[in-house]
């Protein structure tokens, strides 16, 4: 039987500050963080609850040296977890509270990154998050600051926040835009049972989705994915803490995979969600009980990667 702690993996889908070290961020705080504060546990109830984990990272990611030392960090623990290639992503937004441009915010991120791979080996590629409860000319903004020569070091954009709360219609302009200065842009959608965020998501030119699972409701749209070659990142441990995914005996991965579609397995949250790469894939190999998946999803993750990967 593989031994999956030791299998070479890509995680596709994980946050910066939903993976943040707790003891970093207990000394930046000058107290105990109690783990209710920013894991969920089994009384979550929707993504929305999901969320309130985030303000305590979002707390401390303020300062530049604090961001770069999470960022270096960030690295170095997927090192047990044989990690050789992660798109790590995060909403520079969030962090500009204190004064922090979201260039600098960027570059603070990139500058910890560097200093992890020179340490660990591990390669990254870096996703900026924007947010769907911010004012269009903020996330225009962004994109401003992660196009053209200013973007170097950010191969993607993505849109995070409450789907449920803000579909992803209100941000037509937003991915307009971003098609129009070529930067590749994937979308968290039907995360909260709306198939329709995922059909937009399609229409205005995702490469990837986020999650996706509503997708399940609509065998037409599932082969239009599979012929797009477009990316499903599929985050279980999560899913099933968000109730996007009523069970895993429910989880569509295998009728994903079925259809053709290009599945990958992802963590979401280090932290908040309490997982790992090896662990999800554990997760999965005893639902389907066969190795050859995993080497497919691992396969899937090489394909729909925003940067070259090889290992
Ligand atoms: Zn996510």
């Amino acid at each position: 039987m593989l031994n999956l702690q030791k299998l070479p993996k890509i995680d596709l889908h994980c946050h910066l500050d939903g993976s943040l070290s707790v003891p970093m961020m207990e000394r930046h705080l000058g107290r105990r963080i109690a783990p209710r504060e920013i894991c969920v546990d089994s009384g979550c109830t929707s993504l929305t609850e999901y969320l309130t984990k985030f303000d305590i990272p979002v707390q401390c990611l303020q300062t530049a040296e604090y961001i770069e030392q999470e960022a270096e960090a960030f690295l170095e623990s997927l090192v047990p977890d044989c990690i050789r290639y992660v798109e790590v992503r995060f909403a520079p937004i969030l962090s500009t509270a204190k004064g922090l441009s979201c260039r600098e915010v960027i570059e603070c991120v990139l500058r910890g990154l560097e200093r992890g791979k020179e340490k660990t080996g591990i390669s990254y590629g870096v996703i900026a998050c924007a947010m769907r409860n911010v004012s269009p000319d903020m996330n225009m903004r962004l994109l401003d600051d992660i196009s053209g020569d200013s973007g170097s070091g950010v191969c993607a954009l993505d849109l995070a926040g409450d789907e449920s709360r803000y579909p992803n219609t209100l941000f037509h302009e937003l991915f307009e835009e971003a098609r129009r200065r070529r930067i590749p842009f994937t979308i968290h959608s039907g995360e909260t049972g709306n198939v329709e965020n995922v059909r937009t998501a399609i229409e205005y030119g995702a490469s990837r989705i986020g999650h996706g699972l509503a997708l399940i409701q609509d065998p037409d749209l599932m082969q239009e994915v599979a012929r797009r070659g477009i990316g499903i990142e599929m985050c279980p441990t999560s899913n099933l803490q968000t109730h996007a995914a009523p069970s895993l005996a429910a989880y569509p991965l295998d009728r994903f995979l079925d259809a053709g579609i290009l599945v990958t397995l992802n963590t979401d949250n280090r932290t908040v969600s309490q997982t790992t790469m090896t662990q999800e894939f554990t997760l999965i190999r005893d639902l389907f009980r066969d190795e050859s998946l995993l080497q497919l999803l691992l396969k899937n993750a090489q394909e729909t990667a925003f940067l070259p990967t090889e290992f």
